[in-house]
């Protein structure tokens, strides 16, 4: 085949690869080159701002930084935003999301695919407009969406997929009913586990079956329930779920495939039993004790936490088995921060939102109520540079190799102009319509208000 008949075949491919999977969908500009000017860093891991810089993106790159002016080829092509003396941060990260579950209602979830799959989607551009340009889903059948917002199909969040949540016979995340009972091991699946929402498992064999599955369909980490949860309805808080043999199951499946377990637990005896079988990250912890504390510092796990609010336990009905527990556990989310601080817990934040559109909408505002506990560096340190810290555990099961939550040379263009400076004032970040002039993601730009 000579050269230039190849390379016909292959334009051909290539556009017809274009019309089949088209890169932009509306309204986001693309560009190779952007260049912010006259911008004050929040880098994502310092305390104050920098000097006015200039910054300087090519394709999906930060590639320059300087405090003096950078030239580049002003083509028509290479996108210049007047910073204004405005601050550039890294984009947000929610490290305990849920993009299949967020928006749509508790009746709805295991329902129509398609039709929660459209809601997700929704969600998930709504999401990237409130600034966080990366989610660690902790639950759900998010593996189409994720691939949709990859390919450019949707506007969205990187998403780090943990895929279905797996748990044990009543444990939390088993949301049958009575009458699906009982179940024949090796039988039938419950439309719970057909949509991929939540597997059970209740044998090392059976949970090292479930957490295979989900690393085979990209999963990024793997997530277990290791205790009681709230809004299950036969999983009591204080239960211990798996047993050890069955969390080290996990464990295995995972490190074996180069990635780690973050497991749900509130209780000392769950999160204990979670880390000895060698999970790394515990989601919640909300009534964790000292020792436990110490032993999470000491070993140097992650607490995966959220300033749940009091919205979303009011959601549960008064007299519901969910609302009592929701009780139990609100209290401790005070008293986990500071026991986080106390010991210097790793500590990753995230939202937990949960079948509410008009919470979801409230994503920034929950990241900002932690200015009960942290300083507005701490926070926005936290839901960038160490929240990344805690995606990066996924090894090369990382979905999005390259450096995010970092303003610095060399990472990727994850970015957010804004108006004012979060550093002084941490509120600004719970209203990105009106704060987030410019948001960028993997050096595309989503929302640019210079451009009105
Ligand atoms: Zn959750």
């Amino acid at each position: 085949m000579n050269k230039r008949f190849r390379k016909a075949i292959f334009s051909t491919l290539i556009s017809a690869l274009s019309v089949a999977f088209p890169q932009s969908s509306g309204a986001q500009e693309r560009s190779d080159v952007t260049l912010f000017e006259n911008v004050r860093i929040f880098d994502g891991t310092s305390a104050a701002l920098s000097a006015p810089s200039n910054v300087l993106i090519r394709g999906n790159v930060i590639e320059r930084i300087s405090t003096t002016p950078i030239a580049v080829d002003r083509r028509a092509d290479t996108r210049i935003v007047a910073g204004g003396g405005r601050t550039l941060m890294p984009g947000l990260i929610d490290a305990h999301w849920h993009a299949m579950l967020a928006a749509v209602t508790p009746a709805e979830s295991f329902g129509d695919v398609g039709y929660n799959n459209l809601v997700a989607a929704s969600e998930a551009t709504d999401t990237l407009m409130r600034g966080f340009t990366t989610v660690r889903d902790v639950g759900g059948p998010v593996f189409g969406l994720k691939k949709a917002i990859d390919v450019g199909i949707v506007k969205g969040p990187r998403i780090y997929p943990s895929g279905a949540v797996i748990t044990v016979t009543s444990g939390h995340g088993d949301f049958r009913q009575l009458t699906d009972l009982p179940r024949t091991i090796g039988g039938m699946l419950t439309r719970m586990e057909q949509v991929g929402g939540a597997m059970v498992a209740d044998s090392p064999d059976e949970v090292r079956l479930r957490v295979r599955e989900q690393l085979m369909q990209g999963a990024s980490h793997v997530k277990l329930t290791a205790g009681g949860g709230v809004s299950s309805p036969f999983s009591p808080i204080d239960v211990s779920t798996f047993t050890e043999a069955e969390l080290r199951a996990a464990v295995e499946a995972a490190e074996n495939w180069g990635t780690y377990v973050a497991a749900h637990a509130f209780t000392p005896a769950a999160i204990q039993r979670a880390i000895t079988a060698g999970v790394i990250c515990i989601e919640h912890g909300m009534l964790m004790d000292e020792p436990t504390a110490k032993l999470m510092a000491e070993k140097g796990i992650w607490l995966s936490m959220q300033p749940l609010p009091d919205e979303l336990k009011l959601g549960f009905p008064v007299g519901s088995v969910q609302r009592a527990k929701a009780e139990e556990v609100w209290p401790g989310i005070a008293r986990t921060y500071e026991l986080a601080k106390k010991y210097k817990i790793k500590t990753a934040w995230g939202t937990d939102v949960l079948f509410s559109r008009a919470l979801a909408q409230r994503q920034g505002a929950i990241l900002a109520s932690l200015a009960r506990w942290y300083t507005p560096a701490e926070v926005l340190v936290m839901a960038t540079s160490t929240n990344a810290e805690l995606l990066a555990l996924s090894g090369k099961r990382n979905p999005y190799p390259g450096k995010i939550g970092v303003v610095e040379q060399g990472a990727l263009a994850d970015l957010l102009l804004v108006e004012g400076n979060p550093l002084e004032n941490i509120s600004i970040v719970s209203d990105p319509t009106k704060n987030f002039l410019v948001i960028m993601k993997d050096g595309t730009i989503y929302k640019n208000e210079f451009a009105k």
